[in-house]
């Protein structure tokens, strides 16, 4: 089987690539050569033919993941398979299946079969949980375990997986020479990867045996996220050496990843304040030949716990403008809890928000539907500017829930409707687009 990539270099349209130019609105030879040059990768499965292609990278709508799983402390499978369907539902891209407890094959199949959405999952969490049930002690881990763990998740239908290839010796070095960090390290699997590092004394295998790790993602045409190990928790640590050095790393990676066959997404930060976020983009972007780049947020400050979705749908927006082809969700439980349903919803809506914000400024081409819903608002054509909005039924309850008397209006300002003033005094100005509008 070729993969995505390969097949692009050939010069085969595909059928994944098709339906992403139709679902972009984008000729499919354009689709084609940004694959075939790494530029967009495309999330399918072989065995799941109930699965939307989604294409991620240049030239694309920014798209938005949503991260499920449970915890040692709240472990509930139906709970996890709620979750999923409601990251459809809300419109989710992508869903990444994060159990870090239970029965971690059980729970994957379960969301597997609950959604049409290409799942991701980071499979070093259940390979250290293996390892720490079997030996009381997750530094046993037998690196021939994680590499059948890999295959055993794409073998259910997993689409990409996070996999921490850049946390390696010489970043842990650069780590400790800078005096570790304020904001400590927040990557669960990058930790883990670390503390096996220190104790076998022993390089990270998915690095030293990256070509293993890529020959398998390539047999099930599976996407490589390369995983963001050493990520900074604290927007002080931002671009400290530590972070770089794994930076370069991963796009190193991604280059010869790419020259295998394979096809290669790199990993961001985390924690980045406003005035750096352009810089880390185009630092991905030009050190990986342009590879899709997913961050997660990023966070533009470390002290918004309870609204994190906000925050991070700041940095997300600021993110998707400057390049960003993947923003992880952030919801409002970051930080002090494990997301719950309601989590879900709203940080999935505050990313897509972000996202939208970001792509009209990415692609200023892309405003139609922005102007649609702004002349169907000047002329309080309510059922018309439903169409245009990103969340049409909760703009309806609200707005009937507390109806004016004049229903051309709302209960914002009432008698003092400046829409119906304006309309009343320039209405007969209107002439289609205003001649600096185009
Ligand atoms: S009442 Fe105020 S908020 Fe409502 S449509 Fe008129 S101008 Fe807009």
């Amino acid at each position: 089987m070729k993969t995505q990539l390969e097949a692009a270099r050939e010069g085969i349209i595909t059928a994944q690539i098709s339906a992403v130019a139709q679902n972009e609105g984008l000729a499919p030879e354009l689709v084609r050569t940004r694959v075939a040059a790494g530029e967009i990768v495309i999330l399918s499965h072989p065995q799941r033919p109930q699965q939307e292609a989604v294409g991620i990278g240049t030239g694309l709508r920014t798209k938005v993941n949503a991260s499920i799983g449970t915890s040692s402390d709240i472990c509930d499978l139906a709970l996890e398979v709620r979750k999923a369907g409601i990251a459809e539902e809300e419109g989710a891209d992508t869903l990444m299946e994060l159990s870090a407890a239970g029965d971690l094959d059980a729970i994957r199949r379960n969301v597997l079969a609950a959604t049409r959405l290409p799942v991701g999952t980071v499979p070093l969490y259940q390979a250290f949980r293996e390892a720490a049930l079997e030996h009381r002690n997750p530094g046993k881990l037998d690196p021939e375990r994680l590499f059948e763990i890999i295959e055993r998740q794409l073998a259910d239908g997993i689409s990409f997986m996070a996999i921490h290839c850049g946390i390696n010796r010489w970043t842990i070095e650069r780590l400790r020479k800078q005096g570790y960090r304020y904001g400590g390290l927040v990557s669960k699997g990058g930790t883990f990867m670390a503390a096996w590092m220190d104790s076998t004394g022993k390089e990270n295998p998915l690095y030293e045996q990256f070509d293993r790790v890529c020959c398998l993602m390539k047999k099930y045409d599976a996407v490589l996220s390369l995983g963001n190990g050493i990520r900074a928790g604290a927007i002080h640590d931002s671009h400290d050496r530590a972070q770089v050095a794994e930076m370069v790393i991963n796009c190193e990676l991604a280059e010869l990843g790419r020259n295998m066959g394979c096809q290669m997404m790199v990993e961001g930060p985390g924690h980045v304040p406003l005035d750096e976020i352009a810089a880390n983009i185009l630092l991905e972007k030009r050190m990986s030949g342009n590879a899709p780049y997913y961050v997660l947020g990023p966070l533009p400050l470390d002290t918004g716990a309870g609204y994190d979705h906000i925050s991070a749908a700041i940095g997300a927006a600021q993110s998707a403008r400057h390049g960003a082809d993947l923003i992880c969700y952030i919801t409002p439980a970051e930080h002090l809890a494990l997301p719950d349903e309601e989590d879900v919803r709203q940080g999935i809506r505050a990313a897509r928000l972000a996202v939208r914000a970001g792509d009209i400024a990415k692609y200023p081409d892309r405003r139609d539907n922005e102007k649609a819903a702004a002349k169907a608002r000047r002329d309080m054509r309510w059922t018309d500017l439903d169409k245009h909005l990103l969340f049409p039924k909760i703009a309806q309850n609200l707005r009937r829930s507390r109806m004016p008397e004049c229903s051309e209006t709302c209960t914002m300002c009432g008698d003092f409707c400046a829409m119906k003033q304006g309309a009343a005094v320039f209405g007969q100005d209107i002439s289609g687009d205003k001649a600096c509008g185009e």
